[in-house]
């Protein structure tokens, strides 16, 4: 009999979320993962809670407060004489809430029994594990089923090479432990936005330079638009179609060549943030020798239902691709356990929803309109200049668009630019799993008054009904 019927390596939120259902449904399960953090200790939940989704909207919020205190909140009759910025204690406290979050995920193990097993897992046959502690000590696990949720790392590139000081990648602009006066960033994704939002607010001068023409290009344009028109009024001057060729370091500072439609030009900078997307990892993993199939983008190849081309070997999260978010690695964690207990679960891939937190946010769910060629649709969409909860919250930038099929009214795609679109994007998710059309979102009673009341007036929106635009 094997040590364990499943044994799950990574306790990112693919893996640490696939372990617990695994136990919750009866499994024997084990999750190995090697993670160590600055302090030189083991810590549970992967990127997302170490370096990624938590420890950035820490930071995101405390930044927030700040730029907050600065601009705004004057004009809701607060006044502050000495505001100031302690750059150490902001940090301190992102990691209190990171310490709170990881050793939650020990209990989680705990409280499941889920065997936890701190670290690297090397894959020595289909049954087989070979796990090296942080001492150097081995030792090999048997069991009946793996599912690899190895995640990812921060890509490199040549022209860029990280260096932890003045060039760093999204790990090292978590932990700056004072403001750069010049920032550049390399990479307009979410993490550059993202981190780019963070240092300006604090009174950064952000440069962001992205290779490519279009801002968010996967985004609505409507919405990308206005985004940028928005970020721009806050600070950071993004440069598309700008090209990184080459960077030097000298006197305690970075100049970065790039290449536009102006030719070569040249930025000064005090730190360069390298953001330009992340890259599998499967790094020493002994995949490829077991015969699981890996891309040649490094992703592992797996079918429908996640399983690699070894069978009772499956991978989920960002180690297999696909939107490299934490909520999609967590669900085909779910997905995996439950098709292991017997179930018959599938994962919905068109209703993974997007999020970008900058100032407001970008959400999204479903198609663009770009991705709606060939399809005849109607678009209802309302600003949130016209949503009285917006007025007294004083933020009104932004909209909802809604997109629905002109024939079913089937809802194609949901887009938000405007303050907590991160939260008003589950609505849209809800509708669209269960198949619902614009008029059931424009039936549904929306409380008064609700930022929500925006994607009920963007769905009334869709049929020329609209009541406060
Ligand atoms: P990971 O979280 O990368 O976890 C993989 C784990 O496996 C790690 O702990 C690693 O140490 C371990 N491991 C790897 N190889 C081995 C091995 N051989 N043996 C043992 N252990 C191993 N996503 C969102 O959805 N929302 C956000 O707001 C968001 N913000 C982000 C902000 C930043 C700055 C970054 C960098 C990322 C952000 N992401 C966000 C992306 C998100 O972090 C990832 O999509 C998510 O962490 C992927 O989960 P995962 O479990 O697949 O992998
Ligand atoms: P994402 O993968 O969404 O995190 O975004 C990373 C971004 O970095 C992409 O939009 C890329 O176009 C951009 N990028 C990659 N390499 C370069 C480069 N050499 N110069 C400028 N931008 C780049």
């Amino acid at each position: 009999m094997a040590d364990y019927n499943v044994i799950v390596i990574g306790a990112g939120p693919a893996g640490y979320v696939a372990a617990i259902r695994c136990a919750q449904l009866g499994m024997k399960t084990a999750c190995i993962d090697k993670w160590i953090n600055s302090e030189g200790k083991s810590s549970l939940g992967g990127t997302c809670l170490n370096v990624g989704c938590i420890p950035s909207k820490a930071l995101l919020d405390s930044s927030h407060h700040y730029y907050f205190m600065q601009k705004h909140a004057a004009t809701h009759g607060i006044t502050c004489k000495d505001l100031d910025i302690d750059v150490a204690a902001m940090q301190a406290r992102k990691a209190t809430v990171v310490k709170k979050l990881t050793q939650g995920i020990g209990a989680l193990f705990k409280n499941n029994k889920v065997t936890s097993i701190e670290g690297t897992a090397r894959l020595i046959g289909n049954q087989q594990i070979e796990v090296t502690a942080h001492d150097g000590s081995k030792q090999t696990l048997t069991t009946d089923n793996i599912i690899i949720a190895t995640g990812s790392v921060p890509a490199k590139i040549p022209v860029a090479p990280t260096d932890d000081k003045l060039i760093v990648d999204s790990t090292g602009a978590l932990a700056f432990d004072s403001v750069p006066q010049r920032l550049g960033v390399i990479g307009a994704g979410a993490i550059g936005l993202e981190l780019g939002s963070v240092w300006s607010r604090l009174g950064s001068q952000v440069t962001i330079l992205e290779a490519l023409p279009d801002f968010l290009a996967t985004a609505d344009r409507k919405i990308a638009t206005f985004a940028q028109r928005e970020l721009k009024k806050q600070g950071l001057d993004i440069h598309l179609g700008a090209s990184v060729t080459g960077t030097t370091v000298a006197n305690n500072e970075v100049t970065v060549s790039y290449k536009d439609d102006k030719g070569e030009q040249q930025l000064l900078v005090d730190k360069l943030i390298v953001a330009v997307g992340r890259k599998p990892n499967t790094e020493s993993l002994g995949a490829g020798e077991l015969g699981i199939q890996i891309n040649e983008r490094g992703f592992i190849e797996v079918d429908e239902f996640r399983q690699t081309a070894v069978p009772g070997i499956y991978a989920v999260g960002d180690v297999i691709g696909g939107p490299m978010l934490a909520h999609k690695g967590s669900e085909e964690g779910v997905m995996v356990a439950e098709r292991l207990a017997g179930h018959k679960s599938e994962m919905s891939y068109d209703t993974v929803p997007w999020v970008i937190y900058t100032w407001p946010e970008v959400a999204w769910v479903g198609k663009t309109e770009a991705e709606l060629k060939g399809v005849a649709y109607k678009v209802g969409q309302f600003p949130f200049a016209a949503s009285g909860r917006a007025q007294a919250h004083g933020d009104t930038s932004g909209m909802v668009r809604i997109l629905a099929d002109a024939e079913t009214d089937r809802l194609l795609g949901v887009h938000i630019f405007g303050i907590s679109a991160s939260e008003l994007i589950s609505e849209a998710v809800v509708a669209m799993e269960f198949d619902g059309s614009a008029e059931d979102l424009a039936r549904m009673i929306h409380a008064h008054p609700t930022l929500a009341e925006a994607v009920h007036e963007a769905a009334l929106g869709v049929d020329g009904r609209m009541i406060h635009a």
